[in-house]
């Protein structure tokens, strides 16, 4: 019998791309979404024999006794808004999805001794004073500030998910995603990359906040995916919190030149105020993953943008 498998966000940009992927493994996939920063048509034409999508809300209560997630096997609970504009617009729906959200689908989990991976995210460690960071720092976060809302709620999910794991020994484990991309990411996302492959392509300016010194280290999604599916499958991760992300380091401005070049666009790079609590610095200590996991990423931000300009390129009808 497949393997049935419940992904919460599956509209939203990780959970389609991993959806289309299980599903084309042969899984059965359930898959919930709220459609406050996904989108339909994200998972329009997936194969309805197999594929079940239900519009609903992680921190429903309804979840746990719905019969759709009897014998579920294997939970990757995704859901929550993750660019900082959707995030930061819905800040008290950020909250519940991570902390009501994850002890809900904790609860699915135990219920069902289903396996599941949480995505929890490099803000854990805030703007980081050490370099790169492994998952021992304990990071530098601000409680009182724009971000506060992704990150405390995020840690509060890693939280709740070492107590299933220490109370009832649940089979959860944790990714800490730094940043992800791919031309999955919507034109309005807000994100870097969308914003600079979009602006370039369009010919507006690309817009650098801050002097463009700070660092970001990028992840093309499937390296991501293929992380997130190695932690669910592997049972010597079953109960750790494990850096998903690229090690490869670049300045903003450094990024913004390489699209500007990569594109060929006539677009000007234009500097705007920092965003408070804007980290600094960004860069996964992958060691962790590598011995565990057996991963890490393999493909180089010059491929992945490629790529990338070449996707936005058909989606924006831009030759
Ligand atoms: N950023 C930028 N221009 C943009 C969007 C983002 O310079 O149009 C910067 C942002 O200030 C941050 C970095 O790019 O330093 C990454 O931002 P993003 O929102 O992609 O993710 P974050 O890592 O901050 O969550």
């Amino acid at each position: 019998m497949e393997k049935k498998v419940l992904i919460t966000g599956v509209a939203g940009f990780l959970g389609s791309h991993l959806a289309k992927d299980l599903l084309a493994e042969g899984c059965l996939v359930i898959g919930i979404d709220n459609l406050y920063s996904g989108k339909i048509t994200n998972i329009n034409g997936l194969p309805y024999d197999r594929f079940i999508y239900k519009e609903m809300d992680v921190c429903s209560q309804k979840l746990i006794t719905d019969p759709d997630f009897k014998n579920v096997q294997e939970i990757y609970h995704l859901a929550s808004p993750a660019s900082p504009k959707y995030y930061q617009a819905a800040p008290f729906e950020t909250i519940n999805a991570n902390t009501v959200g994850t002890k809900n689908m904790l609860e699915l989990a135990k219920r069902h001794q289903a396996k599941l991976v949480y995505t929890s995210t490099s803000e854990a460690y805030g703007d980081p004073e050490v370099h790169p960071q492994p998952e021992s720092y304990r990071g530098n976060v601000n409680t009182w500030g724009p971000r506060a809302c992704y990150d405390e709620a995020k840690r509060m999910g890693e939280v709740l998910c070492y107590l299933y794991f220490k109370e009832y020994q649940t089979k959860v484990k944790v990714a800490r995603l730094f940043n992800t991309y791919s031309a999955g990411l919507a034109n309005d996302d807000g994100r870097v990359i969308s914003n600079f492959v979009t602006q370039a392509l369009k010919g507006e300016d690309i817009t650098v906040y801050g002097n463009g010194t700070q660092t970001r280290s990028f992840c093309y999604v499937t390296d991501t995916i293929r992380g997130l599916k190695l932690l669910m499958e592997k049972d010597e991760a079953n109960g750790e919190i494990i850096n998903i992300g690229n090690p490869v380091e670049y300045s903003i401005l450094e990024l913004a030149e390489r699209v500007k070049k990569l594109t060929g666009s006539e677009s000007t790079i234009t500097f705007h105020p920092l965003p408070e609590d804007d980290p600094n610095v960004r860069r996964p200590d992958i060691q962790k993953a590598k011995k565990i996991l057996g991963w890490q990423p393999v493909t180089a931000l010059e491929d992945g943008l490629r790529l990338t300009v070449m996707e936005y390129q058909k989606k924006l009808s831009i030759y």
